[in-house]
């Protein structure tokens, strides 16, 4: 089929790419000329295990090309995807303002019948409003489906040539079976419903997923205050199939730009049809106090931050992604900072894009694990990035200057910390001191 897709970030890079390698003709889209440039270059805007590789391959087969002309893209496909941004709003609806604009400018340059599929994640009724907004520009017929996207960073094409399911939400039979005969080679759990329920789907699936995560960091901060291991707490629990052992891992709670954008968006929504989502204000309360746990316990070990050399080991909201978007880093450095501390900061991928966000005097930038180190007084581990599991406790201590170790990932088990001088603690395992 002949595909395009409109927003070259995370979601349409990726799909586009692995629609490609599935065998369509796909021509990927945006309006950020600096990324098409690079991928046109045979480079790629974002750092996503595998896809650098797909992309040169089906560009060498000719089956992906990358424009800035919305106009081609568009009167060449049969299908158009829209996978460009819905970031919050300050007051934590969606902003929807690039939705609006990717629908007038396919309305515009359409040159016959389309399918126009929503794969950005927006609330329910924006589908509807795409089909009004694109029926008053355009005279061609046309079809909409909301086709929400479920992959996650660091294993986005494995997520996406091998998904869990692939929903599809259309009121149009014919619509119904091209997108299931693009999809059926992916999985052979293919969810079709109305439009309303596919963007209802996609909010709740992350809201239950960002449940999970508070729900074990508070059973994490009763097993802190009562002496349980949280660790051993959430196997017990896992094996149970009706709960699952997923996203029961205790931590300094979920970052990243979807959980806290949908999260905050699923509240809106429930507000503006009059009902108070109670459950899932308290699970956006408890992540946005989970991550000053850290600055606690660091004052906890050492009194007072101020002068202080504190390493962070990893920026990225989670390990194999360049993403810091609403990194829990992002706050944890902004408090350090706020009371005086010197930070010595690393993350093997996400390093540049972190200090475009946040740069500061007080912090220096360090090439490895070991350079952040370095007289450090204490090291916070916020990203587990598989580099940080192997380092020798005994051989960080030698470089510090004091031995504190705050392990917001629980990466390090107590056999390796108490044959080491750190003083060590973690979330919701007893500290060791
Ligand atoms: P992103 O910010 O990485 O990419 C969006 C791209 O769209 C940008 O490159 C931007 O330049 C481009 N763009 C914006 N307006 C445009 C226009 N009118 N014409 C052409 N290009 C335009 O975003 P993302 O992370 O890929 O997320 C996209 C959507 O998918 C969001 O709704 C998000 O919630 C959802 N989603 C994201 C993920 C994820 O892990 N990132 C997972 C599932 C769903």
């Amino acid at each position: 089929m002949k595909l395009t897709m409109i927003g070259t970030g995370y979601v349409g890079l990726v799909s586009g790419v692995c629609f490609a390698e599935l065998g369509n003709e796909v021509i990927c889209v945006d309006a950020a000329a600096h990324k098409i440039d690079m991928l046109n270059a045979g480079e790629v805007p974002i750092y996503e295990p595998g896809l650098k590789e797909l992309i040169a391959s089906n560009r060498a087969k000719e089956q992906l090309s990358f424009t800035t002309d919305l106009n081609e893209a568009v009167g060449y496909a049969d299908i158009i995807f829209i996978a460009v941004g819905t970031p919050s709003l300050p007051n934590g609806e969606a902003n929807l303002s690039y939705i609006e604009q990717a629908a007038a400018d396919i309305a515009r340059a359409m040159n016959g019948h389309k399918i126009i599929v929503t794969k950005s994640t927006v609330p329910v009724g924006t589908n509807e409003m795409i089909r009004d907004l694109i029926s008053r520009n355009t005279s061609h017929s046309f079809a909409v489906a909301s086709v929400p996207e479920f992959l996650r960073e660091g294993t986005a094409v494995q997520d996406t040539l091998a998904p869990d399911r692939v929903v599809i939400g259309t009121e149009d039979g014919e619509t119904l079976r091209t997108l299931v005969e693009l999809h059926k080679r992916l999985t052979h759990h293919i969810i079709t419903t109305d439009i309303r329920s596919a963007e209802m789907i996609k909010y709740a699936s992350n809201a239950f997923l960002a449940t999970k995560i508070s729900f074990i960091n508070e059973i994490a901060n009763i097993c802190e205050k009562v002496g349980a291991d949280v660790t051993r707490v959430a196997e017990g629990m896992g094996y149970d199939r009706r709960i699952g052992s997923a996203f029961l891992k205790a931590g300094i709670g979920y970052g990243g730009s979807c959980f806290p954008k949908d999260t905050e968006a699923l509240i809106q929504i429930a507000g503006h049809v009059d009902y108070e989502f109670k459950l899932l204000k308290s699970v956006v309360e408890v992540n946005n106090d989970q991550r000053f746990n850290v600055i606690r316990k660091l004052k906890e070990a050492l009194g007072p931050l101020e002068g202080r050399n504190i390493a962070v080991w990893g920026l990225a909201f989670k390990p194999d992604t360049d993403d810091v978007r609403d990194a829990p880093a992002m706050d944890i450095i902004q408090s350090l900072l706020a009371q005086g501390a010197h930070v010595r900061a690393y993350d093997p991928i996400a390093q540049a894009n972190f200090r475009r966000e946040l740069d500061h005097p007080s912090i220096t930038w360090a090439e490895d694990a070991w350079e952040a180190a370095q007289d450090s007084e204490a090291v916070c581990l916020l990203t587990e990035w598989s580099e940080f599991r192997l380092v020798d406790l005994n051989e960080l201590a030698a470089v510090m200057k004091d031995h504190v170790l705050i392990d917001g990932r629980n990466v390090f088990g107590p056999e390796q910390v108490l044959l080491s001088p750190f003083r060590y603690y973690s979330v919701g395992r007893p500290d060791l001191t």
